[in-house]
C-alpha cells in the first residue's frame, strides 16, 4: 500500500484511519470533547471511524462498487486495521494486481470528503455522485502508476 502512487497526504489519511486516529467524532470524544455525534451519511448511528470508514450503508456501496469491479466475494471485517491487513493478503504478490492496493486508500479519501462537504460546507452529493468521484479519482490514481487495465476501468465507468 505505501508504494503506490496515492498521493502522500492520502497515504497518511490512510494511516490514521487504520489506526482509528483521523478526526471522527469518535475520536473527539475520546479526547474529552461533548458531542452529539451522527454519521453525516446516512443519519443512522453514530459517527465511529469503523462506521463511517467500512460500515455506513453508503461507503458500503462504495466498498460493493470496487468488489464488483474485481468480482471478490468479501466479509468485511470490523476494524480498519483488520481492513488492511486482510486486503493486502487478499491482494497478495501472486495477482500482481497494483490497482488493488490502491482501493481501501481511494474509498476512505472520498468517503472522508463527502463526510466533510456535509459536516462543515452543508453540501450532500448524491450516492450516485460519491460513486462516480470515488471511481474517477480511482482511475487517476491507477493512470499515475501506469496500471495496463485502466483502459478496463475507464469502460465500466462509462457504463454507469
Ligand atoms: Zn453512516
Amino acid at each position: 500500500m505505501w508504494r503506490n502512487k496515492v498521493p502522500t497526504k492520502v497515504k497518511c489519511f490512510s494511516w490514521l484511519v487504520a489506526r482509528r486516529a483521523c478526526s471522527t467524532h469518535e475520536k473527539l470524544k475520546r479526547r474529552g470533547f461533548y458531542i452529539a455525534s451522527w454519521c453525516s451519511l446516512c443519519n443512522e448511528t453514530e459517527e465511529t471511524n469503523n462506521h463511517l470508514f467500512l460500515h455506513c450503508k453508503v461507503t458500503t456501496q462504495l466498498w460493493n462498487l470496487c468488489l464488483g469491479l474485481t468480482h471478490t466475494k468479501w466479509i468485511m471485517p470490523g476494524h480498519t486495521a483488520d481492513l488492511l491487513s486482510c486486503w493486502i493478503s487478499r491482494g497478495g504478490r501472486k495477482s500482481k494486481k497494483k490497482w488493488w492496493s490502491i482501493i481501501p486508500s481511494c474509498i476512505w479519501w472520498c468517503i472522508w470528503k463527502e463526510r466533510n462537504s456535509r459536516c462543515y460546507d452543508n453540501k450532500a452529493n448524491s450516492i450516485e455522485k460519491v460513486k462516480w468521484n470515488c471511481l474517477t479519482t480511482f482511475y487517476f490514481w491507477c493512470k499515475e502508476e501506469g496500471i495496463e487495465e485502466t483502459a478496463q476501468i475507464l469502460d465500466f465507468i462509462g457504463t454507469l
